[in-house]
């Protein structure tokens, strides 16, 4: 019988045996499995110290525990999960008895290790009138525990948050942009900043979330971004903030929003901040929305209305625009095949024109205008035989619900 052969093979742990055989009691403590297995065969008792499985790793475990209590002492977290590492003793004699006593009831040594290391920390919490649940997928607060080095290592997940962010002047890039002369060390051109401008969107929303969360840092990922010199007006751009290793979790987020506009000084506005779960990073980062922009156009020669609204027809629709000349040198050479869902303006004096153009994400407005040398095509200067340019983009608004339309298509050149 298999309990038998087994604690005839050397002094075995009541843990060690019971994980021998632990899809038979499922429910039952490994040690109460491991007892029940022992009565059955009449073996005597071990002392854990003797097991030669694991040494009576299970009974220090709750010192790991409470170290671990101690760590989240001033952190606010509401799951978590331990990790760990396997002493190179453990996994040999683990290797030993799969091989020598086979066994298809058995469950590994580590999963009864991190499952009591979690019963141990949730007893610790509790002393300090303290809960929290494990979770597998991404818990608040992560331990690993390395037997052999007999240390804690405590992870603390980023805390996201959701929102939209209006930037209401123009300058202001969405990340920090390092000096294009000294590449961010600081040089004459830069007055020694080491920046191209001196702020940027998530430098004026993430810090007053990071000291909110008392964070270590943190970034902004914004669901695509307009150009410096274009403001973001109307409901704004969707983000996710993140922040590192926050030692608070919960806020008033309607007050967090006003003391971050309070401080913007009305360069940026930010609204409807939420809590906002993992997958939401690479769903705003994915999003490809469609976006409505106000185009203010200057052209060579007088326009009447009437040839401009026959230009707008004429680039309503598909269009074909190759990488534009101003970004060729930092991303892939393309022709991107994009959709203009409506275009309507008119000339506000003989030589400009004010425009509303709603496309599809992906849309190089400025050159849809200018043609970018035949880059864009059809574009509005091509249709009026002109020369035409932006001097001054908004977005008017980031449209979440994109319509169905011709799904945009790239092809590499050359
Ligand atoms: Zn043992
Ligand atoms: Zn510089």
């Amino acid at each position: 019988m298999y309990a038998e052969e087994l604690t005839a093979a050397g002094p075995i742990c009541d843990v060690c045996l019971g994980q021998r055989v632990a899809k038979i009691g499922h429910g039952l403590a490994a040690e109460v499995r491991g007892r029940l297995a022992r009565a059955v065969c009449l073996a005597s008792a071990c002392a854990p110290e003797r097991c030669w499985v694991c040494g009576g790793l299970f009974v220090h475990l709750s010192s790991y525990a409470d170290r671990a209590a101690e760590l989240a002492e001033d952190l606010e977290f509401a799951t978590f999960l331990f990790g760990v590492r396997m002493p190179a003793r453990l996994e040999a004699t683990q290797e030993i008895l799969d091989a020598r006593f086979p066994s298809r009831w058995a469950e590994p040594v580590h999963r009864e290790v991190t499952r009591s290391l979690g019963r141990a920390f949730e007893r610790a919490l509790a002393r300090t009138g303290r809960t929290a649940d494990v979770d597998f997928r991404r818990p608040d607060l992560r331990f690993t525990v390395d037997l052999d080095a007999g240390a804690v290592e405590p992870y603390v997940a980023s805390l996201l948050l959701t929102g939209r962010y209006r930037k209401l002047v123009r300058g202001i890039p969405q990340t920090r942009w390092p000096c294009r002369s000294c590449g961010g060390a600081g040089c004459g051109q830069c007055g020694g900043t080491g920046r191209q401008y001196p702020v940027s969107v998530e430098e004026l929303v993430v810090p007053p979330l990071v000291e909110a969360f008392g964070g270590e840092g943190g970034r902004l990922h914004g669901a695509g971004r307009e150009d410096v010199d274009a403001r973001m007006l109307g409901r704004g751009r969707p983000f996710v903030a993140e922040v590192d290793t926050p030692h608070r979790r919960s806020g008033d987020l309607d007050a967090l929003s006003r003391a971050v506009n309070a401080q913007a000084g009305g360069k940026v506005e930010v609204h409807e901040l939420r809590y906002a779960s993992a997958d939401s990073v690479e769903r705003i980062k994915a999003a490809r929305a469609d976006k409505r922009y106000r185009a203010r156009v200057a052209f060579s020669r007088a326009v009447a209305d009437e040839e401009l609204t026959d230009a707008l027809r004429c680039v309503t629709g598909v269009v074909e625009q190759r990488t534009p000349l101003r970004v060729r040198h930092r991303r892939a050479d393309l022709i991107r095949r994009r959709y203009v869902r409506q275009a309507t303006g008119n000339m506000v004096t003989s030589l400009e024109a004010e425009l509303v153009i709603t496309g599809q994400a992906g849309l190089y407005i400025k050159e849809l205008i200018s043609g970018d040398g035949g880059g864009t095509r059809p574009s509005l200067a091509e249709a009026l035989g002109i020369k035409a340019r932006v001097v001054e983009l908004d977005v008017l608004d980031v449209l979440d619900e994109t319509p169905s339309g011709p799904a945009s298509e790239s092809r590499q050149l050359g």
